[in-house]
């Protein structure tokens, strides 16, 4: 069998791996071997050949418990260094003691199903495999742009919508959603990765869903309909076992996102809400084609807050879009006004290449654009100060970003990484308390700007 080495580089560890059960388990199994693979471990065909074992085990019935017990016991004695994974893994004898580590107390580790982040983490222990550079493809942590303690989660593709300023779709193509299981299994694996906030992220998250007709799938052997409604309330109900967040972004106002602000007022998901809005009066938004309107937006607004009264709301606008008056922009102002947006960002209309809206009639001369925005930003500046100073005094929960001499950076629930503001902590008087990135820590609000706060941790 061949290891993709060449006479100049080492051997690469080998793993062997028995797969027992059903579908479920075999996909558990395909998932391990896959992140084997991508880490760069070689798989052997004989246990005396293999480094290790992995055994996956099934724990359904007696004659399925038996045969897992035997594999065990196989891989034992002919190998010696055994992973055990799967259902057995999960399962307790009638004195609650673990089966497999009473009868097979030499198994090096034992982990329930769906669990190839912890089965890797027991691989990295007992078989640890040397960085090699130039055959690896995927580094020993994986892929990640993110700082270890967040990541985005991508449920869709594309986007049904033909904006006329955007030219997504004709580059992506339309709403392709994953399905629920894959997103709900990777969700998992990066918590169990210590990913302590998960932003939800597509072009459009209130459709998931519309493209396969809301199709049942079923995660931890339930059913869950590919709806964004039964997706958010999954992943609030997992990441309540971590103890993470999970933040919602490019949420279109569509009527179900009603049933999404109890979530968050019950604390399942951060009351946080990214709803780009773009514009305000009717016309300017049918000139830019977008989905939902803007005549009701005023008093979802009012409504949501009314049942999540923590509720932040960010959105981005778009100033002089083609043929808008200076009628329609003040409309657009006193709607700022009256909302109360919390994180607000607004651009000059800028003619993307190949976009509809390039042709509409009137444009806008630059100048009037940029001095447009330049108002939509200082009326912003001085909203956001006033909600900002409300929090002086409260007590927020922050995740730590960053730690120096000085204490740490971090964000409330308010903020998303990047996009919004921070807050500066003061690293709590016991000086072998400090601060650590990916930490959540209690902060009393003292002081606000138009952006970010400061606070001292608790
Ligand atoms: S701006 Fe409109 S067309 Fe572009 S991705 Fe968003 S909803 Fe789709």
């Amino acid at each position: 069998m061949s290891n993709a080495s060449s006479p100049n580089t080492p051997a690469l560890p080998k793993v062997g791996f028995v797969s027992l059960g059903c579908p479920k388990a075999l996909v558990d199994s395909e998932q391990i071997l896959t992140q084997l693979r991508a880490e760069g471990y070689d798989t052997a065909k004989s246990y005396d050949g293999a480094d290790l074992v992995i055994v996956n085990t099934c724990g359904f019935i007696d004659a399925a418990v038996q045969e897992s017990l035997d594999a065990i016991g196989e891989a034992l004695n002919e190998n010696g260094k055994v992973i055990v994974t799967g259902c057995l893994g999960a399962k307790k004898d009638a004195d609650g003691d673990d089966i497999i580590q009473k009868i097979h107390p030499k198994v090096l580790e034992v982990t329930g199903p769906h669990a190839v982040g912890e089965v890797m983490q027991a691989v990295h222990k007992h078989l640890p495999k040397p960085h090699e550079p130039f055959i690896d493809l995927v580094p020993p942590q994986g892929v990640k742009l993110t700082p270890k303690h967040f990541a985005y989660l991508k449920i869709s593709e594309g986007c049904n919508h033909r904006c006329s300023f955007c030219i997504i779709p004709s580059m992506r193509g339309d709403l392709v959603s994953r399905p629920i299981a894959d997103v709900m299994l990777e969700a998992e694996n990066l918590f169990k990765a210590g990913v302590k906030e998960l932003l939800v992220i597509s072009q459009d998250t209130s459709a998931y869903g519309v493209d396969v007709k809301f199709r049942t799938g079923f995660w931890n052997g339930k059913p869950v309909k590919t709806h964004m409604t039964q997706l958010v309330g999954a992943l609030g109900e997992l990441a309540k076992q971590y103890g993470a967040w999970v933040r919602l972004h490019y949420v279109y106002p569509y009527p179900h996102v009603d049933q999404i602000i109890p979530m968050m007022a019950e604390g399942l998901v951060l009351p946080y809400l990214d709803v780009p809005l773009q514009h305000a009066h009717p016309d300017v938004l049918k000139r830019m084609k977008r989905p939902a309107s803007g005549e009701k937006n005023i008093e979802r607004i009012q409504a949501w807050r009314a049942m999540c009264p923590d509720l932040t709301i960010r959105s981005t606008f778009i100033a002089g879009f083609p043929g808008e008056t200076e009628a329609e922009f003040e409309y657009l102002l006193d709607f700022l006004k009256e909302a109360e947006i919390d994180r607000l960002g607004c651009f000059a209309y800028s003619p993307v290449e190949g976009a509809t809206a390039n042709s509409i009639d009137n444009p806008v001369p630059e100048e009037v654009r940029e001095e447009r925005r330049a108002r939509v930003m200082q009326l912003q500046e001085e909203i956001s100060k006033k909600r900002l100073q409300a929090k002086v005094g409260k007590t927020l929960r922050v995740l730590i970003d960053d730690v120096d001499r000085n204490g740490g950076v971090g964000r409330t629930y308010s903020d998303a990484p990047e996009i919004d503001g921070v807050v500066y902590v003061k690293p709590p008087f016991e000086p072998h308390r400090k601060l650590a990135v990916g930490q959540f820590v209690d902060v009393r609000i003292t002081a606000a700007d138009a952006h970010d706060l400061w606070g001292a941790a608790e």
